[in-house]
Formats: structure tokens, C-alpha cells, sequence
């Protein structure tokens, strides 16, 4: 049995203020037949009106168009009724901080997940902005990406940090192990001494790099350290949910780490990978 701790229904055929059982159904249907018992349901803080300012550049800033309200409602309505867990998927940005505290107020989630995707304007997810790798010095865009993780984790603000090695994303080069393995150590550290779980995800497999996130040194890190570490699809539809999670548990093991941590309804769970 799995938990997927990191489902997004965002493509799905609601509008905002509208969400759907019959879409949220899809996706458990599918969990099941992966033996995925219970979701994590996310959406991209981004997405709601009350997050205008947070986040850096106009890209986010076109996205901020839904009320908050429409989605809580429906988390109001369906969390006591299905095997979810609810939560948000939101960025952080070091200078929107407390901004960013007060609009996760907004709710009770059982779970906030913590996600660098933007180093200043520069979206390292955002397919628009991809040759972006192409302008910058590969150094400097991991080592910003790993001190914002950083204080991510160290915010007090997040529950998880997410798919911990982004920038790889598109298979762009990489700095050496001699700079990337040090960053790995201070994240894992950071993550240890404030008690932020790490998320192995399995989205990479569905983007150009084809790899799971994070790096196999990375994972050995966390299992060192003895890091609570969270399973993830990031799926956006629902064929994606529990996709290529026998991958992950092979990679887990062979990295040493031999249990999931799960942030359900019902507090913390641990989940053997034996
Ligand atoms: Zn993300
Ligand atoms: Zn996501």
C-alpha cells in the first residue's frame, strides 16, 4: 500500500469554483488499482487571488485568478468522505516570507508542501522560460536553488520540500559532484534540523531528464541522516497517480532509506518499503 503525497486535479474538467467528486474519484480509482490507498491533494498556491504578490514576475502574476474560497469549499465538502489528505503546494520565495505565512493561514491543511520553482523571474519548471538555462551559469542557478531550499526548510512553513533537484528538469548540464555534493549535504542537514520531511518524486520519468527526483546522492544523504522521506507522483491528471512508484521504492532501497513518511487526515504515518 502507497500514499501518494502530492496530487494536483488542476487539468481537471471544473472550473474553480466547482470542483469535481466524479475527477477526485478518477484519481483514487486509479491510486487503487496501484494499491495507492490515500492522496495528498495539492493545488499550486499560485493559482488563487489571495497569493497576488507573493511570487516574483508576471508569469505567476497572470495566474492568480481564482478565489481561495472555491477550492477550500470543496476540500470542506470531500475531506471527510475519501482517503485524502489536504494540503497546498506552495512556492516559497525568501523575500515573501511572512507574506507568504499569513496567506497559508487561510485554512487548516493537513500538510503544506514547500517548493522552490523560482530563482527571482526565472520559472525552472516553466517550458516559456527553458532557454533561460542557456543565459545563466549552470553554478549559479543550483546554488540559488539549494539556498532557497534551504531556508525553505529552515521557514518553518512546510511539512515536506519538493522534487529536491528541479533545475535538472530539461537534462541541462549540471555543475560537478564537487559543488552540487556539498549543497546536498547543508539541504539535508537544514531539512534534518527542522524536521522537513524530503519528497522522492517520480514526475522526472515524465520530463525530459527521465529521472526521478532527487539524485541517487541526494537520497543517500537523506538516508544517512535519517531524513523522513514522502512518495509522489505529481500527478495533474489521473493515469499519473502512483505512476512508476515500484521505481522509486528500488531507488529508495538501494539508497538505504526503508520507510515512507505519509502526512494523512489522521497525523503521520510510516509506511515499510520491505
Ligand atoms: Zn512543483
Ligand atoms: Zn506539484
Amino acid at each position: 500500500m502507497w500514499f501518494d503525497q502530492h496530487v494536483h486535479m488542476e487539468h481537471g474538467p471544473y472550473t474553480p469554483l466547482e470542483y469535481s467528486r466524479e475527477w477526485l474519484e478518477q484519481f483514487l480509482d486509479i491510486g487503487r488499482s496501484r494499491q495507492v490507498t490515500g492522496l495528498g491533494i495539492v493545488e499550486h498556491g499560485y493559482r488563487f487571488t489571495e497569493s497576488a504578490g507573493l511570487l516574483p514576475g508576471d508569469w505567476a502574476a497572470r495566474r492568480c485568478l481564482y478565489p481561495l474560497r472555491g477550492y477550500t469549499k470543496f476540500l470542506d465538502e470531500v475531506r471527510h468522505q475519501y482517503p485524502i489528505a489536504v494540503g497546498l503546494e506552495m512556492d516559497y520565495v525568501p523575500a515573501s516570507e511572512e507574506g507568504i505565512r499569513a496567506y497559508l493561514n487561510h485554512y487548516s491543511w493537513d500538510f503544506i508542501l514547500g517548493s522552490v520553482h523560482f530563482i527571482d523571474d526565472f520559472g525552472l519548471d516553466v517550458g516559456e522560460m527553458r532557454d533561460e538555462y542557456t543565459r545563466r551559469d549552470p553554478e549559479d542557478i543550483w546554488s540559488a536553488y539549494y539556498q532557497y531550499s534551504i531556508k525553505a526548510a529552515q521557514s518553518g512553513l512546510f511539512q515536506v520540500i519538493t522534487h529536491p533537484d528541479l533545475p535538472k528538469i530539461y537534462g541541462f548540464p549540471k555543475p560537478p559532484d564537487s559543488v552540487l555534493v556539498p549543497w546536498y549535504h547543508q539541504f539535508v542537514e537544514a531539512l534534518g534540523d527542522n524536521h522537513v520531511a524530503l519528497e522522492i518524486n517520480t514526475a522526472g520519468l515524465r520530463r525530459p531528464v527521465k529521472e526521478i527526483y532527487p539524485h541517487p546522492r541526494l537520497l543517500l544523504e537523506a538516508a544517512r541522516a535519517h531524513l523522513p522521506v514522502t512518495l509522489a507522483s505529481d500527478a495533474h491528471e489521473p493515469e499519473n497517480v502512483g505512476r512508476f512508484f515500484d521505481e522509486a521504492r528500488n531507488l529508495a532501497l538501494e539508497c538505504g532509506i526503508e520507510a515512507i513518511t505519509a502526512f494523512t487526515a489522521r497525523g503521520v504515518q510510516t509506511i515499510s518499503l520491505r
